[in-house]
């Protein structure tokens, strides 16, 4: 059975005049004093449960539906988030690690970091998450990049997703380049793509590309499918931002505002 959430129980503890709103006692039928074989006071008696009853149904849905709406506003949603890199052959050889920046920052730990926070908001919204790696397995087991990469959206084929969305830091010899990127290919991912790329924006590291780009996980998707860079990692700024827990999160509020403005139920 479900247990109200600290939220729900914020709410209807905050609210307990309401019932008394609704159901005001003045409003309640007489308590009938004759003999309870009456028929006349049976009636009244009858009419007063349905009464008690219909106020009750009333209260526990204006009490308990509106938290329920807020709390679950992707309710019936199912993501698949894939944290990029963070593949190794079978006999544990590193085959599709990422970038690594200057100071020594591993993508695919920054990509974790960030698909695991975005899981637990969508999860807090009533989604269902698929993480292709997470901190409980936070390895992939691969014989080649591009099969694995596509193996990643084909799950999201597999499961119908909602959406696919893949995190990745981007890395460039050019130290100075910067700047978010969003990429997709087909044309049912490109109301996630322009809320992805408006909601980067209060990332404030500038744009680095929007278009579209055939790539191993944007092809395989058959379901609405992102790539996203979340900044440059070979960028010693852009680095020392990706690095710190706060921007991880912030940036993952960010791609679940892009993911909820275009999914979640109105
Ligand atoms: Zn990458």
């Amino acid at each position: 059975m479900l247990q109200p959430s600290p939220q729900r129980q914020k709410q209807s503890a905050s609210r307990p005049l309401d019932f008394v709103a609704l159901c005001p006692t003045s409003a309640l039928p007489d308590v009938p004093d004759e003999d309870s074989h009456n028929p006349r006071a049976q009636a009244r008696s009858d009419m007063m449960l349905r009464w008690l009853t219909a106020c009750s149904v009333l209260a526990a849905t204006l009490l308990w539906a509106p938290a329920g709406v807020l709390a679950a506003p992707l309710a019936g949603t199912l993501f698949v988030v894939d944290p990029g890199h963070g593949t190794r052959t079978i006999d544990g050889r590193p085959l599709n690690v990422g970038a690594v920046g200057r100071h020594g920052l591993a993508e695919t730990l920054v990509t974790l970091a960030v698909g695991e926070d975005l899981a637990r908001l969508l999860r807090q919204a009533g989604a269902h998450v698929v993480l292709t790696r997470s901190y409980t397995r936070p390895w992939r087991t691969g014989r080649v990049v591009r099969l694995d990469n596509r193996a990643r959206a084909a799950l999201a084929n597999r499961l119908h997703a909602t959406a696919f969305v893949a995190i990745h830091a981007d890395a460039s010899r050019n130290r100075k380049a910067h700047g978010t990127s969003v990429f997709w290919l087909r044309s049912n991912s490109l109301r996630l793509a322009y809320a992805m790329r408006a909601h980067l924006r209060a990332l404030d590291l500038g744009e680095s590309q929007f278009r579209r780009r055939n790539l191993a996980v944007t092809s395989e998707a058959r379901v609405p499918a992102v790539l996203i860079e979340l900044g440059f990692i070979s960028n010693p700024f852009q680095e020392r931002l990706l690095a710190t827990p706060a921007f991880q999160q912030r940036a993952a509020r960010v791609l679940y505002a892009a993911l909820a403005a275009t999914y979640a139920r109105s």
